[in-house]
This record gives C-alpha cells, structure tokens and sequence, in this order.
C-alpha cells in the first residue's frame, strides 16, 4: 500500500501557493531566486512575485527570457555600435556572459568589424516594466522554524523586495507575531482548498536607500555588509528578470509510469495520490517507481494561458533587422 501523507511537503505548498497567486492576482510567481547581494548564494527566497508595472507589455514583447541586468545597466547604448568591453564597469568574464545572453534575447544587436564584436541596444529597456517585487517566504510548520527569523532579520534590513511575506499553514499566535518582525505580512494558506487568509499586512521597505546585509554570523557579532542603492537597483532588475524568466515549473518530471502533471502544472503521482517532489521522492529508491518515458508538459503554453507573460514574442531585434534589410 502506498504510504500515506499527513502533511504536504514545503514543494507541495509552495506549488500550491504559486498556482493560487496566478489565479487571484496578476502577479507572475517564481520559485528558489538568490536574494542576496553582499554574499551572492546566501539567501535563497522560496517565491519572488513580480506585480506588472505600466510597461509590462513593452517588457515581454522583447523575449521571453531574462535580460540580463548587467545589459541593462552598461553604457551600450542605442546609437553609435560600442565595442563591448568598453560598455561594462565589471569583470571581462561576466561582461562577455552578459553580452552573449543580451545578444541571443535580441537586447543586443552586434556586428563585427576587424575581428571585434561592437553592440548596441535594439530596443529601450521599459524600466516601469514592473511595479513591486514580493518575496515569500513559506514555512507550513511554524512549529519547525529553521533559519526563518534569521532569513526574514535579513530580508527586512536588506529591503530588496518591495514587500516579504511569510505563508505558512499553521495557526498563527500572538507570541509568533511578536517573533516576526514588524515589517512582514504573514498569510495563513491552505493548499488543499486554497483558502488565504491575511494575517497581518506587510509594510513596505525602503528599496531605494543603502542596505543591510548580515554576511557572517558568530555568537556574539554578525558582520554586515553595506549594499548600496544602485546595487540594489541592479540586483532589483537581476531579480525581477530571473522572475520572469523562470517561472515556477522548471523542475525535471520523474520518467515513471505513476507520474503526471495536474491542470495547473504540479507533478502528481498516482501511485501515492499526491502532489510529489520529482527531485526528492522519485527514482529508482521509491517502492512505486515503474520506469517509462516522463509525461509531456508544455510549461510555456500553461505559463501563457494563466499570466501575461509571452511565450514566443515576435522580438524587436528581428522586426528592426527585416526593416533594415529595407534602408
Ligand atoms: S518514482 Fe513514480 S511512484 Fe515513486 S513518487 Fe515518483 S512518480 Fe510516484
């Protein structure tokens, strides 16, 4: 008999919760971004929330990948052609990735000449894109907290998102309120029924001021590190991009006979009756593994159909080159 599960697991939760947002509001919910700056790595946040700006629709008919930000933020501009190295003010290695990515999205356009390769933007980059930015971070249990005060301290006094938000399905006292601190909003979500009740309201941070990040815990002192507000703003774009590019169903599907994938998305096993974790619980180790190709999936169509994100945009770059091709 398949093993009974009492309690969702946080991927079971956190879909649940990403499936909700997309339905309630015109959010475009992301899973498992870096949100640090100081200490790159550091904090992972469970979903990052873009909520569309006045541009949104500018922004996604560009690609419907990331921009990366540092493209965004170099001095490549849309006149005269720049030799790319001389557009960046950061490492050679990185300067060439972000050039290479902003080329093939069509943010770049480059030709050549002598050997060296010269770009410039094709399109202006729509910075009111995207209003607000909400990171949440989910913990159904509260009564196993982990690092989560730590993680949320860092959230807070960083202010990178505009807004953070704890979702959890336990009761909520007042002694956990008193734990959290102030600026959080706390969700009380139920995956089964996905009924969300707000706790208590987040409070809007500071993003645009110098933030603080702790980058090194010892028992008496943390060290910090001071993020200024343009690299916040960079690392603002970077996140928001990576929202947008990623979405919340880039994980692998197990090939097994049990698995397939609900209406919104959610891997689900029909061996155990539940939403399942492919990364964690499937394989060769699970009891009900039955080897067989992995079900289809087309993410881009469902991710289409639910949000206004674009799957295949006709793409500035192509659209200006057939018109050159005229002059
Ligand atoms: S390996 Fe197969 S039976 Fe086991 S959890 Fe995954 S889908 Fe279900």
């Amino acid at each position: 008999m398949p093993t009974p599960v009492s309690s969702p697991s946080e991927f079971a939760f956190e879909l649940a919760l990403c499936s909700h947002l997309e339905e309630t509001t015109d959010w475009l919910p992301a899973r498992q971004l870096g949100a640090a700056v100081a200490s790159p790595g550091s904090r992972i946040i469970d979903i990052c929330a873009v909520v569309p700006g006045p541009e949104f629709d500018e922004r996604t008919a560009i690609t419907e990948q990331d921009i990366p930000a540092r493209a965004v933020e170099s001095s490549v501009g849309a006149g005269k052609s720049v030799f790319w190295r001389d557009a960046f003010d950061c490492h050679p290695a990185q300067a060439r990735r972000a050039t290479d990515h902003a080329v093939e999205v069509g943010f770049f356009e480059s030709e050549f000449r002598r050997g060296r390769e010269y770009v410039r933007r094709a399109v202006r980059y729509p910075d009111d894109w995207f209003s607000k930015l909400v990171g949440i971070e989910n913990k159904p249990d509260l009564g196993s907290p982990g690092d989560l005060l730590r993680q949320l301290r860092l959230d807070v006094s960083l202010a990178l998102f505009d807004e953070v938000v704890l979702a959890t399905e336990s009761y909520v006292t007042g002694a956990h309120l008193n734990r959290i601190p102030d600026a959080v909003g706390v969700w009380r979500f139920d995956p089964d029924t996905g009924a969300k009740e707000i706790v208590r309201e987040a409070k809007t941070l500071p993003t645009g001021t110098t933030g603080v990040e702790p980058v090194e815990y010892h028992s008496l002192h943390t060290d910090v590190a001071l993020v200024s507000p343009a690299d916040k703003r960079t690392a603002r774009i970077r996140l928001a991009e990576r929202a947008y590019g990623k979405g919340w169903r880039q994980y692998d599907l197990p090939a097994c006979a049990h698995a397939s994938v609900d209406s919104v998305g959610r891997p689900v096993c029909d061996h155990f009756g539940r939403v399942i974790d492919p990364g964690a619980e499937c394989g060769k180790s699970c009891a009900g593994f039955d080897p067989a190709d992995s079900p289809e999936f087309d993410r881009a169509s469902l991710r289409e159909s639910r949000t206004r994100w674009v799957s295949d945009p006709s793409g500035v770059t192509r659209r200006q080159s057939g018109l050159g091709r005229f002059f």
